[in-house]
C-alpha cells in the first residue's frame, strides 16, 4: 500500500533539536542544519504556508517541536515541504508498536493508521477497534491503544 502522510505532525513534535535554524537570511528564508546528517540547507517557507508560519504560538507552546511545524485547522503541517531535508521527505512513520502478552513484536501501525501485521488475531482486534473508535473522536489514537491493551497486547 502506498504510504500517504496524513499530516498529523506526530513525527515532527520532538525534532526541534535535529532540524535547527542557524540564522534568518530573508523574510521567509532560513539557513538551517539537519543535525543528524550534519548537512546545511536553505529553507524557504512554502508560499501557501506563510500565513500559518507567521504565528509563533505553536513553537512557543511546544519548544521541542520542529521550528517549521504549524497547526492548520485539524492538521499539523510542515511549512517547508518543498525544502525539507531528504530524511523528512522519505520518512515513513510508525505511531504504534504492538507486542503480544509475551513481549514479542506482532505489528506496527503507521501514521496513516494502517496496521502492518501477519497476526490474524491482532488484525481482527484492530478492525474491531476501527469500527468502535472512529477517527472523528479527538482522542481516538489513545483509545485505540487502550483497546489493544485491553485485548492483552502491549502498545508502545
Ligand atoms: S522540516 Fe518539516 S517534515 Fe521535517 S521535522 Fe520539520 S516540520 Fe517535520
Ligand atoms: S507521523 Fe506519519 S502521518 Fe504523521 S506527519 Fe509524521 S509521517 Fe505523516
Amino acid at each position: 500500500m502506498t504510504f500517504t502522510c496524513r499530516q498529523c505532525g506526530t513525527c515532527c513534535m520532538y525534532l526541534g533539536d535535529y532540524i535547527v535554524i542557524d540564522h534568518q537570511i530573508g523574510p521567509f528564508e532560513f539557513a538551517c542544519e539537519s543535525v543528524s546528517t550534519g548537512t546545511g540547507f536553505v529553507a524557504r517557507i512554502d508560499d501557501d504556508k506563510r500565513e500559518i508560519f507567521r504565528d509563533h504560538t505553536f513553537p512557543e507552546k511546544y519548544p521541542h517541536a520542529c521550528r517549521f511545524l504549524r497547526p492548520d485547522g485539524s492538521l499539523l503541517r510542515c511549512t517547508i515541504h518543498r525544502d525539507s531535508p531528504a530524511q523528512c521527505k522519505f520518512y515513513r512513520c510508525v505511531i504504534m508498536r504492538v507486542s503480544d502478552p509475551g513481549g514479542n513484536p506482532v505489528g506496527t501501525v503507521t501514521g496513516t493508521l494502517n496496521l502492518h501485521s501477519e497476526d490474524p488475531r491482532l488484525r481482527a482486534v484492530w478492525e474491531a477497534a476501527e469500527k468502535t473508535i472512529p477517527e472523528s473522536l479527538s482522542d481516538f489514537e489513545e483509545r485505540r491503544k487502550q483497546y489493544l491493551t485491553g485485548q492483552g497486547y502491549q502498545v508502545t
